[in-house]
């Protein structure tokens, strides 16, 4: 193997190797504005996939608006992408690490050899942060801590929020991707792969940008999000001088203390899920939870491969409501799973009578592509599966119905979503999600404008909606 150094080590101590002169070029473009830029300076070691990584980040950092700088005097932190290979290898990482703490003082360290942050303290302890190969979220978050941003609002082409598709007042913010169960109706992990958790100080840094851009509402999603951080081993990372465990709950009071509203969604029914609820109570997040729970029956549970004990879970569901009364729950269904008798049909009307589910999306089992259930007996035919659709889609119109005639009288907060060509204000209340759930619908008032949160009484209310006026 081959240990290559990248531009900085390269002008340093090997200037006629022919290593990347182009992206030196680019990388060390002048700054665009009267901002001044933070520099960052470069040492790459390693194979080919590492060169590519420290490419990838360098893109990433001229993006922000980072330059590069091609020395260690002229660089406000130094990130050394390392290689693990070969003993030599360690050596010659271990070698450069302490040469730019020598030279320049703030070291980040990146590449193979930060899957072993241990060896790497133990030699280096000014080390500012380390972390493992293609873990770009981490480099750039502990760049970010070390050396924050300058946003340039007249001249960077991404605002400092990032592009959105969603609404100004509202954003979805992703912890983590793919999922480490194995649901067998489900091709997610096969599309999307095992869990990768972002480290929470990304996640944190990103929420906080969503707010100062004048977001209302986080909407918290991912494949599990009461998984979060499981592959990770739930690491503190930190941002701003705080630090921050990804982890479930700990995520919850972080974003509970930003002052926004806070939605939890594909919530799985892990045992630490009941942790979050005295933070609803608390009014730290709302009390809504978006738990799709697939079924009720022990039977298809099973051959889901989903928890079984639904029992339980109807218990759990009284417990969380005795700790916080105005919680929500959402939750989604399949109908027609293979094997599903009308016996197991039954027991899942029973179950969204008995836990009081608030909003259902009930979904028709479908045979999907490399699905473990595709090769599973006892397929239901269509107009069974149609016909169990409409009676359960009965069936949660009642209950949703009479859950909401219960908030008539309540005072409650909303945020605006749109205002209608004849000035009627479409909101949402606190138990409701956007674009899945129902609205507040509420009489025009001069001067209210989308993204607005207030308090309104509610007046009315019909299987899905509510009516209501400003208090
Ligand atoms: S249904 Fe959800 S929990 Fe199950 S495998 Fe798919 S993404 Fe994971």
């Amino acid at each position: 193997m081959v240990i290559k150094l990248a531009f900085l080590r390269r002008i340093k101590n090997h200037a006629n190797h022919q290593y990347l002169p182009e992206m030196s070029q680019n990388a060390k473009s002048a700054p665009m504005n009267n901002v001044v830029s933070k520099k960052i300076g470069i040492v790459s070691l390693g194979c080919p996939k590492a060169l590519v990584d420290s490419e990838r980040i360098i893109t990433k950092l001229r993006a922000e608006g980072y330059e590069i700088s091609p020395d260690y005097q002229g660089a406000d932190a130094v990130l050394v992408n390392t290689c693990g290979f070969l003993d030599s290898a360690r050596a010659e990482s271990l070698d450069a690490i302490g040469e730019a703490i020598r030279e320049n003082g703030k070291v980040i360290v990146t590449g193979c050899l930060g899957a072993e942050p241990d060896v790497i303290m133990a030699e280096h302890p000014k080390v500012l942060a380390i972390t493992g190969p293609q873990q770009y979220e981490n480099v750039m978050a502990a760049i970010h801590d070390a050396l924050p941003p300058q946003h340039e609002p007249f001249q960077d082409l991404v605002p400092e929020s990032g592009i959105r598709l969603t609404p100004r007042h509202y954003a979805y913010l992703k912890i983590s991707e793919g999922c480490d169960n194995r649901c067998s109706f489900c091709i997610i992990p096969f599309l999307r792969g095992d869990l990768v958790s972002r480290p929470a100080n990304a996640v944190i840094a990103e929420a906080q940008n969503l707010v100062r851009a004048g977001v209302k509402e986080l909407l918290v999603v991912s494949q599990d999000t009461s998984a979060y951080g499981r592959d990770i081993k739930y690491a503190t990372s930190s941002f701003k001088g705080q630090e921050y465990r990804a982890k479930f709950y700990d995520l919850a009071v972080a974003l509970g203390e930003l002052g926004v509203w806070v939605r939890m969604h594909y919530v799985y029914p892990y045992p630490h899920v009941d942790e979050v609820i005295p933070l609803m109570a608390e009014g730290k997040i709302l009390p809504y939870l978006d738990i799709p729970f697939q079924h009720a029956s022990p039977n298809v549970l099973k051959r889901m491969v989903r928890p079984a004990n639904i029992e339980k879970q109807a218990e759990r569901i009284k417990k969380w409501r005795a700790i916080c009364p105005d919680l929500c729950i959402r939750s989604s269904f399949i109908v027609g799973f293979p094997g599903e008798t009308e016996e197991d049909f039954k027991q899942l009307i029973d179950f969204v009578y008995e836990a009081k589910i608030d909003r259902i999306g009930v979904f028709k089992y479908e045979n999907v592509v490399h699905a473990k259930s595709r090769e599973f007996e006892d397929q239901i035919p269509q107009e069974i599966i149609d016909d169990r659709w409409n009676r359960l889609m009965e069936v949660a119109q009642e209950v949703s119905a009479e859950r909401l005639a219960t908030k008539i009288g309540r005072e409650i907060d909303v945020i605006v979503d749109e205002i209608d060509e004849e000035g009627t204000i479409i909101a949402r209340t606190i138990w409701d999600a956007p674009e899945v759930d129902g609205n507040i619908f509420i009489d025009p008032i001069d001067g209210v404008k989308v993204g607005d949160v207030f308090k309104v009484k509610v007046e009315d209310a019909s299987e899905y909606d509510l009516f209501g006026s400003k208090i």
